[in-house]
């Protein structure tokens, strides 16, 4: 099945009772027993809800996976993930980072004795100098936040793979019409569904994909375990949102396509990361494992403070200043002061984050209004 039937069909089924074509909010926390453990697979919301199998259903679908669970956000499928691992063990994640990624390994799990290492993986040469005996997991984001680095998931599988070392990608910024690391020899995807797979920003939601049935059965426990389960009207709203996720990533990207062409050559723009340009490092890979090059774009202006980006935020129109991305709605994030405040100031240094640094998640609005609003800005 292609994936816009997919988006549309998978994992939804006209209800039983009564056929609506709609999977109905199972709003209950408990179902009834005809007598002690006598029950038709439903016991308890936080094991078993139909409206989050169905979401689960169609996840599962999207990144071509046997199994899907569902979190009730997007670090909360990140720290079951985590608690895989036990004390001692090693993790290499690429080192940038989403920030609440960062902060969940480094001021929570490793303080239980897990050790993180965070590695440029843009080679993907480069991992193989940092694997141990003691290396459990390699975490990775293609594109990366905010610095959209591509990296090659198939090259890290081979790595990954040959020494039994679980390979997770967190694919958000891809969603899965862009990217399935699963079929690039991943073990497990993770996205934030907060971003493009809910889509309408009106949802904070997470979720894991793998085909492993170990692994899935490991995760489906500590999923009930733990109790980080969504509730039914969000599984909802994600369904619903599900159904054009092929449409609107089409729009995004055609958008941010159109907006990183008119930006590339800007007097006021110090340097541009967006894969889809020829002249991104990675641009290659991208287009060899990604169907289109997504819908972000970050920046650096020319003038490197804090005021010059506070002053072009201040004269957007359609652009919202806002943390989060992968809404219908354009938004604008400066990661030095929101989204990776997490990781200290040197370190965002390094990375190439000064204090200029812009992120703008592109949305479906007409692509005229986009790219017009974005260059008044700057001027
Ligand atoms: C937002 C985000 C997360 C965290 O997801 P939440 O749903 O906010 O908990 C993880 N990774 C990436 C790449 C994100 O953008």
């Amino acid at each position: 099945m292609k994936f816009g039937t997919k988006a549309v069909h998978a994992g939804v089924e006209p209800d039983p009772s009564t056929g609506a074509i709609m999977t109905p909010i199972f709003q209950t926390s408990t179902y009834v027993q005809e007598s002690p453990a006598v029950h038709k697979g439903f016991e308890y919301s936080r094991a078993q809800n139909p409206t989050r199998f169905a979401l689960e259903a169609s996840l599962a679908a999207l990144e071509n996976a046997k199994f899907a669970y569902a979190f009730a956000s997007g670090l909360g499928a990140i720290d079951a993930v985590a608690k895989l691992l036990l004390p001692g063990d090693e993790v290499v994640c690429c080192d940038d980072l989403y920030g609440g990624s960062y902060r969940i390994f480094v001021r929570i799990y490793a303080q239980y004795g897990i050790h993180f290492k965070f590695v440029n993986l843009s080679d993907a040469s480069e991992l193989e100098k940092h694997l141990t005996d003691k290396t459990k997991l390699v975490w990775i984001e293609s594109p990366t936040n905010p610095l959209l680095k591509i990296i090659d998931i198939a090259e890290i599988a081979k790595i990954t793979n040959a020494k039994k070392i679980l390979l997770g990608v967190d694919n958000t910024f891809a969603s899965p019409y862009l990217q399935n690391p699963l079929d690039l020899g991943a073990d497990l995807v993770m996205h934030s569904i907060t971003k493009y797979l809910g889509g309408h920003s009106d949802v904070i939601m997470g979720c894991l994909m793998m085909n492993d049935e170990k692994l899935a059965e490991k995760l489906k426990f500590i999923q009930f375990a733990v109790g980080s389960v969504p509730a039914p009207m969000d599984c909802f709203l994600v369904l619903r949102g599900i159904k054009t996720l092929h449409l609107r990533m089409r729009e995004a990207c055609k958008n941010a396509n159109a907006l990183a062409l008119a930006l590339q050559n800007h007097p006021k723009i110090a340097k541009i990361y967006y894969p889809g340009l020829p002249q991104h490092p990675n641009h290659e890979i991208a287009k060899k494992q990604m169907r289109d090059f997504g819908a972000i774009i970050s920046f650096t202006l020319k003038e490197d403070t804090l005021e010059a980006a506070t002053a072009f935020f201040s004269k957007l129109n359609i652009f919202a200043l806002a943390e989060s991305l992968g809404g219908v709605e354009s938004m604008a994030n400066h990661p030095p002061s929101m989204t990776h405040a997490s990781i200290p100031k040197e370190e965002r240094a390094k990375l190439g984050i000064s204090e200029s640094f812009i992120r703008l998640s592109v949305g479906i609005e007409a692509e005229e209004d986009i790219v017009a609003d974005v260059l008044q800005a700057l001027n």
